[in-house]
């Protein structure tokens, strides 16, 4: 497998309008495997919004298959939480999704009742960005605390995933026109529901697992990269995420979220599973 196609799932917890995120980047364990967490949290049942792509650039068919990648991606997390913790609820809500012609001049605030907005983009417009996924969090504003999500449904099937300078046309009044290059393809469903699954662990609060091998994904969805074309590849919620989630929310689903600080990062043994401890 050629490793330069293995390609970033930027963690870009940039956060979306601001929030100190209590960043947990101290060393890297020598021995063990580092799993950070966001420093935040959902203080109530997590409501998912999903939003429409502009159909102009997402084919509809494809389209309809993300929305069922994404919604298993959903129940994926709900259900294994559920069956880790013997029967606690770990359900999120699933609201309709929001067509593209009625949200695409409206902001997060148009939409109050959504804790996670999961929104999806034709392909990353950002210069020089092998990202896939995104997640941007937003927990400023007093009254509504949301997590903001973007997948992007097309990449370039090369060794990078970088929009090339030549997509950019700027017109004479700055706004840019996007071609689309013969190159970019619709990533396979795998990959998006893989896409979802580590998006959502953002959203949720996870952070990132950090392991020196490539292979890394077998360890946990929270790996930060992917071969977005290898078709074969499929992440599995495995018990170094579970045990994580439980380490932000407590062992009893989203209501009255416990411990009552969340650790910035939890060390685990070579295999993935028993935990050294968290900080
Ligand atoms: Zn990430």
């Amino acid at each position: 497998m050629n490793i330069l196609r293995i390609v970033s799932l930027v963690l870009l917890v940039s956060s979306l309008l601001t929030v100190s995120i209590v960043s947990a980047y101290a060393q890297y364990p020598q021995d063990g495997e580092k799993y950070e967490t966001l420093g935040v949290r959902h203080d109530t049942r997590p409501n998912v919004c999903l939003f429409e792509p502009n159909p102009t650039y997402v084919n509809w068919n494809y389209w309809k298959d993300v929305e069922f990648e994404s919604w298993k991606a959903i129940l994926d997390w709900q259900i294994e939480m559920t069956e880790f913790t013997n029967g606690e609820d770990w359900s999120m809500h699933i609201f309709n999704t929001v067509p593209y012609i009625e949200h695409w001049n409206k902001t997060p605030d148009d939409y109050r009742h959504c804790s996670i907005f999961l929104t999806y983009e034709a392909w990353n417009t950002k210069k020089n960005s092998g990202a896939l996924g995104l997640t941007g969090i937003d927990f400023k504003k007093s009254s509504h605390k949301f997590m903001y999500i973007v997948v992007y449904l097309h990449a370039v099937e090369n060794n990078k995933i970088v929009l090339d300078i030549g997509d950019i046309k700027e017109n004479n009044n700055g706004t840019i026109k996007f071609d689309i290059k013969s190159e970019r393809k619709e990533l396979p469903l795998n990959s998006v529901y893989n896409i979802v699954l580590h998006e959502l662990g953002h959203g949720l609060g996870l952070g990132h697992y950090t392991k020196s091998v490539k292979d890394g994904y077998t360890k946990s969805v929270m790996f930060p990269s992917l071969d977005p074309f290898n078709e074969q590849q499929k992440f599995k919620i495995t018990m170094a995420d579970k045990f994580m989630l439980t380490q932000i929310y407590g062992f009893d689903g989203y209501y009255k979220p416990h411990p009552i600080i969340i650790p910035d990062y939890c060390l685990f043994l070579n295999d993935g599973l028993m935990s050294n401890g968290c900080y």
